[in-house]
């Protein structure tokens, strides 16, 4: 794993080399810094502008893909003229493209049902965030107390491993959150490879070179489907060797500078 900057020149000869970028972001860590609350994850006005500004430019195509319902994140994004992937790539929009996987529809009673069971149970337990995002659902203890995060996932286990262990959901565990997702053979990185398709299509180019920023464990499946010289992926963190992401900025003050790079190449 190289700093992104380090490699600036390696970039700069691909992005050069390449007829069209696919500008692809996470949101939460990325995007934006983690916060304790979901809803304080605001973009800052600097950070939309230059996504904004970049969407307009006709060589590239921007993203936001997230764990995140997808009228949450046009909420929070709030970019016009880009793309959204919602619910881990469960639901895409943009503008060629509209996409919810029919499976993932058929799932969200099962999803509401075990949200309800999940606030009864942890409903004694301070600081706990349930959020019901329809195709999937996201437990958040980052503002539990330490003490008391053990219990969480002790009774987050219980209450899903009989729905795990029977195949009708699956769990992956980022940064103090637990994410409930239905059985579909998808993610990040078939959301990544569908929006290329899309815009390879759509624009009828040979490839284009797809860039990709994410920090959390969910992202690993997008970096997983990257390499240069068509893929970049670059996690944002201090460097992380069991990441497969090949490039890595520090903090998300260097991904902001990363854009405003990008804005002065063409
Ligand atoms: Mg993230």
């Amino acid at each position: 794993m190289e700093h992104l900057f380090k490699s600036w020149q390696i970039f700069l000869d691909d992005f050069r080399a390449a007829p069209h970028i696919l500008f692809l972001s996470d949101y939460d860590g990325t995007l934006t810094p983690i916060v304790g609350r979901p809803r304080d994850a605001v973009l800052s006005q600097e950070v939309r502008d230059k996504l904004s500004a970049l969407a307009q430019k006709p060589v590239f195509t921007v993203g936001i893909i997230s764990g995140r319902s997808m009228e949450e994140l046009r909420y929070m994004a709030a970019i016009e003229g880009i793309y959204y992937a919602g619910n881990h790539g469960l639901e895409i929009e943009g503008p060629a493209l509209e996409y919810v996987s029919p499976d993932a529809e058929l799932g969200q009673a099962m999803i509401k049902d075990l949200a309800g069971q999940l606030a009864a149970a942890l409903e004694h337990i301070a600081g706990v965030i349930i959020e019901d995002k329809g195709l999937s659902l996201s437990v958040h203890y980052r503002l539990v107390s330490e003490e008391e995060q053990d219990a969480v996932a002790v009774i987050f286990k219980k209450i899903t491993s009989s729905l795990v262990d029977a195949g009708k959901i699956k769990i992956t565990s980022g940064k103090k959150v637990f994410e409930v997702r239905p059985p579909i053979d998808w993610d990040k990185g078939k959301a990544v490879a569908s929006i290329r398709r899309e815009i390879i299509s759509l624009l009828k180019l040979e490839r284009v070179l797809t860039v990709y920023l994410g920090d959390d464990t969910t992202d690993e499946d997008a970096f997983k489907v990257l390499r240069r010289p068509e893929g970049w992926s670059v996690y944002v963190g201090r460097e992380n060797t069991s990441s497969a992401a090949d490039y890595y900025l520090n903090s998300t003050d260097e991904v902001e500078e990363f854009l405003s790079r990008l804005l002065e190449l063409r």
